[in-house]
């Protein structure tokens, strides 16, 4: 008999027997083996001591007075403790039956009397030593099976033969059923897999069964209330000394919340969180596929760079807030412009492979598979329609534009990178070109940029070279007949280009900072040629002077016109300064202080170019202003284009509401000038009248003077 081991306590035996003989000899017998022993002589103490001392094996005899050992046994099995207690039954008895009868009542084991004491010890030892092991074995099932809920994780096993699964209790969780109502098997597994993964897995069963190996399955798994879950499957098969498939086991995990985050991650990484677009790296992503797609097809790939227009303006005057929904409402509108394109590229279901969201107010639109560069040029066309259609944010009514660039595979680059910087390239020209419109990439965009430039230092020297004049064009007064005023226009005269007009020099000298210098060029020039035609004694007219807007954000505007004023002696009401809708959007305080300022030294304010900028007409009540001028483009198609009729009656009846001044800008035909005069406008400027002339010209547009005066 070995000696207890120190580390691990003296087993305690509970002897129950009626027979004081066997208590005595069979505590004996296990104390010599490194036992303790309790000896109680009944059925009921022999429960009650289990209780209270908690044996680590149980001697049972049959036969007492009282309960008889089968039925203590089978109370002694309900209780807590007892389940799993090893029970050795003393059984008096040597028949099949009565043995039987102690298994049934959940001895663990007999040995029948008369006992050989000499093997009684040995007995004892070998049962604790197997009870051992098996509780170690429980206490890893509950181990296990507590780690596969944790991990979401159950296994299961398939025998081939028979065609039998086993299922742990996990498995019945992940797959949605009930583990007391279901009878595992694979018919049961198969019927949770998502109908559309449901061909891929019952092929991987075959596979396994014919011996195959499957690595890694990830598959949807449809819950009977129809919660989908996502689950990773791995198998393993086991094979026969002969080689034939006998078993397979298999791991089954519940992804679903790693697949949620792997999603969110992917999100995260590749789509703009604004707007839900896809982001930079997602687009270059699409069209690069876009691009190997065409190589093998040999079709035309467009890349589209958009920029809005003035998008900072809004952003700095109406506040982040404002500027992210419109930025929102933008990006619904491209969708909608490219819907119904067919996005070969897609790499999710459900992805929006057409368009991106590049940063700040750029975004990009991606056309695969064109069959010409028209279609690029109506995608392009389409959004410049959508987005300057006026849209309301905050109770504000905005409006805004884009500029479009144009980038063609294969003519204009070879990969995504250069292609989007030649879209961009073309993006940036067309926005020197006046904005809210497309241009198509072309090689001559660089030779641009040089010219530009060189024309940007002719531009420097051009006023100390006196290469600039002002030309006047009348605005008459449909009122009287007369001629109320003029506008002043300037004219450079390079003498190696010859005549640049306007439109190409202002917008460089606005960049360039050049525009202040030359604008109070401008007015100290128009108000002492004013001041001149007023000495001449011809009528009273005022002159209008556009005012760039990085010249009217000058902090010494006001004053420097107080200077013109004084320097020329011109009345202030024969001087009108004409500004843009976009410049009133900008520091709206400022901007009103200084009209206010203007205004209080009776001065004329107009607002030029209406109707294309995005400010609205109840907007601009706000504003000291006298007069507006309808843009040309209204005018132009008039009074045949329904739309631009209908506008510029709307925009005319509004003023009037507002108490406005109208002048109609473009007029080119009598047509249109018996529209606008039907519709009340006061003022007509146009080729109509006249072209804008240099000053000496003016005069014979007016009556003599001598006349006037004499009348
Ligand atoms: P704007 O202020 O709207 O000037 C009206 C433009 O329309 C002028 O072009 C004029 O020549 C043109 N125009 C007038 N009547 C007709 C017509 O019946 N049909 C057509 N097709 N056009 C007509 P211009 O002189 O080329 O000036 C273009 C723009 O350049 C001006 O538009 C104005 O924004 C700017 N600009 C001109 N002079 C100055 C200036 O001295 N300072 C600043 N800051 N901008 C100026
Ligand atoms: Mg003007
Ligand atoms: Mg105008």
């Amino acid at each position: 008999m070995s000696a207890p081991d120190p580390a691990t306590p003296t087993p305690l035996a509970l002897i129950v027997d009626d027979d004081p003989t066997i208590r005595l000899i069979a505590s004996r017998t296990l104390e010599l083996s490194g036992l303790r022993t309790i000896v109680v002589s009944d059925g009921e103490s022999g429960l009650a001591s289990f209780e209270r001392e908690h044996p680590d094996i149980v001697l049972m005899d049959v036969m007492m007075p009282g309960i008889d050992g089968y039925q203590a046994v089978e109370t002694l099995r309900a209780l807590p403790r007892g389940r799993h207690v090893p029970i050795l039954m003393l059984t008096g008895l040597d028949d099949l039956d009565s043995i039987n009868r102690a298994y049934e009542a959940g001895a663990t084991d007999f040995i029948s009397k008369p006992i050989n004491w000499g093997i009684l010890g040995h007995r004892v030892r070998y049962i604790l030593r197997a009870a051992e092991a098996i509780e170690g074995m429980v206490e890893n099932q509950a181990l296990l099976a507590s780690a596969q809920r944790v991990a979401r994780l159950g296994s299961w096993r398939w025998d081939f033969e028979s065609d039998r699964m086993r299922w742990s209790d996990e498995v019945f969780r992940i797959l949605g059923y009930d583990q007391a109502a279901t009878h595992p098997g694979v018919d049961a597994l198969v019927s949770r897999i998502h109908a559309e993964d449901r061909g891929e897995f019952t092929a991987a069963l075959q596979s396994l069964r014919a011996g195959g190996s499957v690595d890694e399955l990830i598959h949807r798994v449809v819950h009977p209330d129809g919660a989908i879950r996502y689950v990773r499957i791995h198998t393993e098969s086991l094979l026969g000394e002969d080689g034939r498939p006998l078993q397979a086991f298999g791991a089954i995990q519940d992804i679903t919340e790693n697949k949620a985050a792997e999603q969110r991650i992917h999100q995260l990484a590749y789509f703009d969180r604004l707007t839900q677009l896809p982001n930079r790296q997602r687009f270059l992503d699409n069209l690069s596929v876009a691009l190997e797609h065409a190589s093998r097809t040999g079709r035309m790939v467009g890349v589209l760079s958009l920029d809005l227009d003035q998008f900072k303006r809004i952003n700095d005057t109406l506040g982040h807030g404002v500027g992210d929904r419109l930025l929102v409402t933008v990006a619904q509108r491209l969708r909608e412009s490219v819907r119904g394109r067919d996005p070969i590229t897609r790499l999710l279901p459900g992805e929006d492979s057409t368009l991106a969201r590049l940063g700040g107010d750029e975004f990009c639109v991606l056309l695969g598979d064109m069959n010409s560069f028209q279609d690029a040029a109506k995608v392009a066309r389409r959004i410049l329609d959508v987005v300057q259609r006026p849209l309301e944010v905050d109770g504000h009514e905005l409006f805004t534009t884009t500029s479009i660039g144009v980038a063609l595979y294969p003519m204009d680059g070879q990969d995504a990178d250069t292609l989007i910087k030649n879209a961009d390239a073309a993006m940036y020209f067309a926005k020197s070109q006046g904005r809210n419109n497309y241009r198509f990439y072309g090689k001559e965009m660089n030779s641009r940029a040089l010219e530009r430039l060189a024309l940007e230092s002719k531009l420097r020297r051009a006023l100390d070279r006196n290469e600039f004049e002002l030309h006047y064009q009348p605005k008459l007064d449909l009122r009287t007949g007369t001629v109320a005023g003029v506008e002043a226009l300037i004219r450079w005269h390079q003498p190696e280009i010859g005549m640049v007009p306007p439109m190409d020099f202002i917008p460089l000298a606005e960049d360039s900072g050049l525009i202040v210098a030359i604008g109070e060029w401008v007015l100290m020039q128009a108000a002492s040629q004013a001041q001149q035609w007023s000495a001449m004694g011809l009528p009273p007219m005022h002159v209008a002077v556009n005012i760039a807007s990085p010249h009217f954000q000058q902090p010494g505007f006001v004053d420097f016109v107080a200077r013109v004023l004084r320097d020329t002696g011109l009345a202030p009401e024969r001087l009108e300064l004409e500004v843009t809708e976009s410049m009133l959007m900008d520091d709206r305080a400022t901007t009103l202080d200084t009209l206010k300022r203007l205004k209080a030294m009776g001065l004329r304010l107009s607002i030029d170019d209406f109707g294309t900028g995005y400010s609205s007409l109840a907007y601009l009540k706000q504003f000291p202003v006298d007069t507006l001028k309808v843009d040309r483009s209204f005018v132009k198609d008039m009074p045949d284009a329904g739309d631009d009729a209908a506008i510029a009656s709307a925009i005319i009846a509004m003023a009037h509401s507002l108490r406005l001044e109208v002048v109609a800008e473009g007029v080119e035909t009598e047509a249109q000038l018996a529209f606008l005069r039907e519709r009340g406008c006061e003022y007509v400027q146009g080729f109509l009248i006249s072209r804008p002339v240099p000053a000496d010209q003016i005069i014979r547009l007016l009556p003599a003077p001598r006349k006037a005066l004499a009348g």
